[in-house]
């Protein structure tokens, strides 16, 4: 395994040109303190600007200056604008992609999935915003006639995290302009880069000044909490880990804030006897090293059946061995570094624990000497079901195998956390398929697939893995409230 260190020339970007300032009413407002690292070298890429309380207010104030106007825009004039991001956004395909591999380490094949997975929901919030209707149906009393009218819920603070820069902005900002509401974006301090270069496509594409503005900030808590504490604010949209979403909506009742959450999750990966095992290989590939297992969806519990468990033990191994680990913007490179030292740290304390648990070693499982963040694919067979990683996210490119005999059992460990966003199940049985996905505790399920990701289906999750759903039909309500008029005629 080789840790590349060097960038081949032709994907050297010169990042500082991204990091021109806070984007507030249209401006930008000069500033040069967070620096932003390179995963792969450690080197910095470029200095962002940090906000205090001030500036985010001064946020607040232009995203309210400008939802009155917005608001107004007829929808087929805000559909235009929201197909013109997508064209832009794809006129820039290659630069984005190279951005974001390299603020945030993930391959180059990975950045470009999430450059044409981000810029699809300008296209398909584009054309929902056309057709955002309403209700009218006579009560059963036959009394009076119930209106229902769908207003945009108002100004939206929106959080995101370091894993996919571009697409979780772009899965918040695309419904909510397409609903009306104006913006506040607060991307990470790791990748805020991706974000600053959307905003100079958000202008060119004619969104007017302050309907979307973007912040970064060092003291995330104080900013935020100013910013969700201003009555003029009513929506809070947050993607991250679940141990902050119960922070900030502790935060956002104090003013009942609508909040919508994509948090953390924890995804069981089920393969049964009858699978078809090259599918399944397939499948698990892209459900764990997609992001070198930095997604949410990553499968972090493999619970293969006894009857197939060795030949898709040694398959796995046989593949993830193959993979060439390296800086992302290397294209030979399958899996990049990790976002911090911190996160290598985790991944080998919870390989650390597992192994001490019993869990045996069949692949990787030792990280790096030198400069990046890097881990390599590991594969961990017969981990106990007790191991930590059992509960925790993973986030990295670990395989972790566990054995089940019946279905009640796999489908009893699957559900044996708080965690419920994404779920895989393979099996040729469709009838079982089917009767497994229904009580398997999670907001999305993949059958025979390992991916599940589409800007036209609702993404979310249940239990602690959130509240709400993004893209679809139900992503622009999230930026929406229903106004019921009783009309007696
Ligand atoms: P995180 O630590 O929760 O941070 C997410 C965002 O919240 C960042 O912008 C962060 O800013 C900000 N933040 C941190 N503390 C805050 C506070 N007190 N008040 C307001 N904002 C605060 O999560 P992460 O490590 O970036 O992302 C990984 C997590 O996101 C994983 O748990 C993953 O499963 C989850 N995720 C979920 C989905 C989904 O759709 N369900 C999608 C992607 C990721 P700073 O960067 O400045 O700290």
């Amino acid at each position: 395994m080789s840790a590349a260190t060097s960038l081949p020339s032709d994907t050297r970007l010169d990042c500082t040109r991204y990091a021109r300032g806070l984007f507030i009413g249209g401006r930008w407002l000069p500033g040069a303190d967070i620096a932003v690292v390179d995963p792969s070298t450690e080197e910095v890429l470029a200095k962002v600007a940090d906000a205090g309380v001030d500036d985010a207010m001064a946020a607040v104030d232009a995203a309210a200056a400008a939802a009155p106007g917005w608001r107004g825009t007829p929808p087929r004039q805000r559909a235009e604008i929201l197909r013109r991001c997508f064209v832009l956004m794809m006129g820039r395909h290659e630069e984005l992609a190279v951005l974001i591999s390299l603020e945030n380490g993930k391959s180059l094949t990975d950045a470009r999935g999430e450059v044409t997975y981000a810029a699809e929901f300008f296209r398909w919030y584009g054309e929902e915003a056309v057709r955002i209707g309403g209700e009218f149906r006579t009560a059963p009393s036959g009394a009076n006639r119930i209106l229902v009218d769908y207003e945009p819920i108002g100004i939206a603070v929106l959080i995101t995290p370091w894993n996919f820069p571009a697409a979780m902005a772009t899965r918040k900002i695309a419904p909510a302009l397409a609903a009306g509401c104006t913006v506040i974006l607060k991307p990470a301090s790791e990748t805020p880069l991706t974000a600053y270069a959307l905003a100079e496509i958000y202008a060119e594409a004619g969104v007017p000044d302050g309907v979307v503005n973007v912040i970064t900030t060092s003291t995330p808590g104080p900013v935020t909490n100013a910013m969700l504490n201003d009555p003029r604010v009513r929506k809070l949209s947050f993607t991250g880990s679940t141990a902050i979403g119960r922070v900030l909506l502790a935060e956002g009742a104090k003013t009942v804030l609508s909040c919508s959450m994509e948090l953390g999750g924890n995804a069981p990966f089920i393969v049964f006897d009858d699978a078809d095992l090259e599918a399944a290989l397939d499948g698990a590939m892209i459900a764990k090293m997609r992001n070198a297992g930095e997604a949410c969806t990553a499968a972090n519990r493999f619970y293969v059946q006894d009857g197939i468990y060795e030949r898709f033990a040694a398959g796995l191994v046989e593949r993830m061995a193959a993979l060439k680990v390296g800086a992302g913007t290397d294209p030979q490179t399958a899996c990049g570094p990790m976002i911090t030292r911190k996160a290598v740290d985790k991944i080998e304390a919870l390989v650390a624990d597992a192994t001490k648990r019993g869990a045996r070693i069949l692949q990787g499982g030792a990280r790096p000497e030198g400069k990046g963040f890097f881990y390599p694919p590991t594969v961990l067979a017969d981990v106990p079901r007790d191991a930590e990683m059992a509960y925790e996210e993973i986030f990295g490119p670990v395989a972790a195998l566990y054995r089940f005999s019946s279905e009640d059992d796999a489908v009893t460990a699957a559900n044996d956390t708080e965690h419920g966003l994404a779920a895989y199940i393979f099996t040729e049985d469709l009838k079982r398929g089917l009767s497994v996905a229904s009580r398997v505790e999670a907001g999305m399920v993949a059958l025979n697939r390992g991916l599940l990701s589409d800007p036209a289906a609702p993404f979310g999750g249940v239990k602690q893995s959130g509240l709400g759903r993004e893209g679809g039909v139900h992503g622009v309500l999230e930026y929406m409230e229903a106004k019921y008029i009783a009309a007696a005629f």
